[in-house]
């Protein structure tokens, strides 16, 4: 029996080299649905509806409805999103907006966009999301707004963050760029905040095949601002009330959305399957933490993200072993060159610049395959039984 297993591994891992095990593997998700893809870009080319149009208005319904929230209104891509919600709120030159020191830059990049300066608070260690804790330590008489982000598919403590912005008069607005589908007791993110944003750059959990963003809100006044800034000042052709810009979704991009829309569930389902395989086959590996979620938090996991000091290491025998990994992100954000100009010390972010050497993300996306998952521990098990 033992042989037959280990010639079974051997062959798995033969069979696995052959091909490298991408971080995330668009294509695979692509065959699933090839015809439902298919279709709906040619019924796209061949309406000619490229740039708004009805395929963008219906899936604007539609994720309004998944959210279970009013209004619904599509940009460009997930950067524009953000920038567009702050202008929104009124946010602007003098003002000041925390956003969380680990992050991928556009959430804090927007908010200079809009002439405000981000203002960086430190996370809490294992979920990686901002600490609310520190948020009061950096409230000043300049704050206008607070930005959590739903950080690798695990929702912000949005209990906390939403009794510190009602006692200081913030806004809050939901960077759910990586969070499609996560809840907390089974609310929806996107819906706890005045305001939301979502990305659908392809790699996340609902990817369009090129950029795409939206913005989400109750607020009827919110969302008709968001609208005229999105589109030229506009809401009717040729009728400007301000200026604006040009940030729009186009009709592909939509069409491709609703097809996919109605799997984003079973999609997270598999993503969270996947998670729980991971933490099963990494447990006895003590050099190995796994990512940790919260009671009555749904994680929908768009980064698995482990902790291990021999990080480097890992990661290049896991790439000889033909598993791609990647790092979610290599420097926190007031660390990077961009933000020399504000001058703050590694002190000041002390748990993100703990942890910023020793996470790793391993490949993740629905249609990963427990033999693969399992390949890719057996690999972590034998990089750290060579070590001893
Ligand atoms: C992807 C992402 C964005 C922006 O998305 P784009 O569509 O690429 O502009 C914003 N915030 C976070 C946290 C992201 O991961």
């Amino acid at each position: 029996m033992l042989w037959l297993s280990v010639i079974r591994l051997k062959f798995l891992a033969l069979y696995i080299m052959s091909d490298m095990i991408k971080f995330v593997d668009l294509s695979k998700q692509y065959d699933s649905i090839k015809s439902e893809i298919d279709d709906a870009i040619s019924s796209v080319i061949s309406e000619t509806e490229f740039v708004g149009g009805k395929n963008v208005r219906s899936f604007a319904d539609e994720f309004a409805k998944y959210l279970g929230i009013k209004h619904c209104i599509t940009c460009a891509n997930g950067t524009d999103a953000i920038e567009i919600a702050l202008k929104s709120l009124g946010i602007g030159k003098g003002d000041e907006v925390i956003v969380p020191s680990h992050t991928w830059i556009s959430t804090s990049e927007a908010v200079t966009m809009t002439g405000a300066k981000p203002v960086f608070v430190d996370t809490l260690s294992y979920y990686y999301t901002i600490n609310p804790r520190e948020i009061e330590n950096h409230i000043t008489g300049r704050t206008k707004a607070i930005i959590p982000v739903h950080l690798f598919g695990l929702p912000a403590d949005m209990d906390s963050i939403m009794m510190i912005a009602k006692k200081y008069k913030l806004f809050v607005l939901e960077d759910c760029a990586q969070a499609h589908g996560a809840k907390i007791d089974g609310k929806l993110v996107g819906t706890f905040g005045d305001i939301a944003t979502f990305s659908f750059y392809p790699s996340k959990n609902l990817g369009a095949y090129g950029d795409a963003g939206c913005i989400v809100t109750n607020n009827d006044e919110l969302s008709e601002k968001t609208k005229l800034i999105a589109n030229h000042g506009q809401l009717i052709k040729h009728e400007h009330k301000i200026e604006g810009r040009n940030s729009r979704m186009d009709g592909l991009q939509a069409a491709i959305l609703s097809a996919k829309l109605k799997y984003l569930n079973d999609w997270n389902e598999k993503r969270i399957n996947n998670a729980k395989l991971y933490n099963e086959y990494l447990k006895d590996i003590s050099q190995v933490r796994t990512p940790s979620t919260i009671e009555g938090f749904t994680h929908v996991y768009y980064v698995y993200c482990i902790k291990t000091l021999d990080r480097e290491n890992l990661r290049e025998f896991l790439n000889s072993k033909g598993i791609e990994t990647t790092i979610h992100y290599p420097r926190m954000l007031p660390m990077l060159d961009a933000y020399n100009y504000i001058n703050q010390s590694p002190g000041e972010f002390k748990i993100s610049y703990e942890y910023q050497p020793y996470i790793l993300s391993l490949p993740m996306y629905p249609e990963l395959a427990e033999e693969e998952i399992n390949y890719i521990c057996d690999t972590i098990r034998e990089f750290y039984s060579l070590k001893v």
